[in-house]
């Protein structure tokens, strides 16, 4: 499904990313640690295709793809969804029409017939459940004055309606509290399915115990410098990340 090899970026003549190699394969759930500054949000934005972040060297497939030839708004249509870490909001747009507008440009590029308004709303609302929002949350504007809590509700509210391939949640540095965090664990656990795959990063082994991964990457200085099962987290949350030496844990 997505195969990363010795991928190099750079933001703003820093190159943050060394010859990062990953990959995924349909229905797996990949979690991705690593000290802050790693690169770990970098690479999801590169992903993404966001703009100031330029590949300067590696290949990067989805679905057999040529994902970095790709606009962002394409990389979204190949069924790529980046939760992002800090949403934009877009006062004046609600999120029931950007959601609306959203749902059905998936559909047309997977070749599915729109939803009518009525279609839409029933599964907004199901979402809207599956995820603890008040159904009110859907005549607000896209992310105007959500909390915390709320944005990452929304962003699983997303997720569930959009029905992308590969997810990327970044949870690393969104404090989340126990409930948003039992919110993502519910929303990734209950799309998980043979076809679609998950990158979770995240700083705490935490989130982990209720996201069950297949592998668990470290990912150092730009580059992943370790892989394993679920118990590297375990690991990982015992020990740190001393063992990356002195140089990684100064900029931690
Ligand atoms: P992580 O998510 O692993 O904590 P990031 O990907 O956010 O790390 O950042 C990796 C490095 O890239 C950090 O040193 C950060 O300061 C730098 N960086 C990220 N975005 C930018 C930017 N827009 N401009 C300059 N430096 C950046
Ligand atoms: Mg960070
Ligand atoms: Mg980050």
């Amino acid at each position: 499904m997505l195969k990363i090899q010795n991928l190099h970026a750079k933001v703003e003549d820093k190159t943050i990313l060394k010859g990062l190699s990953l990959d995924i394969k349909p229905g797996e759930v990949h979690a991705i640690m690593g000290p802050n500054g790693a690169g770990k949000s970098t690479l999801g934005y590169v992903l993404s295709g966001r703009d100031g972040y330029e590949v300067t060297d590696g290949q990067v497939e989805l679905n057999g793809q040529d994902l970095l030839e790709q606009e962002t708004e394409e990389r979204a249509r190949a069924g790529l969804f980046l939760a992002f870490q800090y949403p934009v909001e877009i006062p004046g747009v609600s999120n029931m029409e950007f959601m609306k507008e959203s749902v059905n440009a998936m559909r047309e590029a997977r070749g599915q017939e729109p939803l009518s308004a009525a279609e839409f709303l029933k599964k907004a609302k199901e979402a809207c459940k599956q995820v603890h929002l008040p159904l009110d949350f859907l005549k607000r504007g896209v992310n105007e004055g959500f909390s915390g809590g709320e944005k990452k509700r929304n962003e699983i509210m997303q997720m569930i309606l959009l029905e992308p391939t590969l997810c990327i949640l970044d949870e690393s540095d969104s404090g989340l509290d126990i409930d948003a965090l039992q919110v993502v664990a519910d929303g990734v656990n209950s799309q998980r399915s043979p076809e679609r795959s998950f990158i979770v990063v995240t700083h705490y082994q935490r989130l982990l115990d209720y996201i069950k991964p297949d592998f668990v990457h470290i990912l150092a200085d730009g580059k992943i410098v370790k892989s394993g099962d679920a118990s590297l987290a375990l690991e990982v949350e015992k020990e740190g990340y001393a063992w990356l030496g002195e140089a990684q844990e100064a900029g931690a």
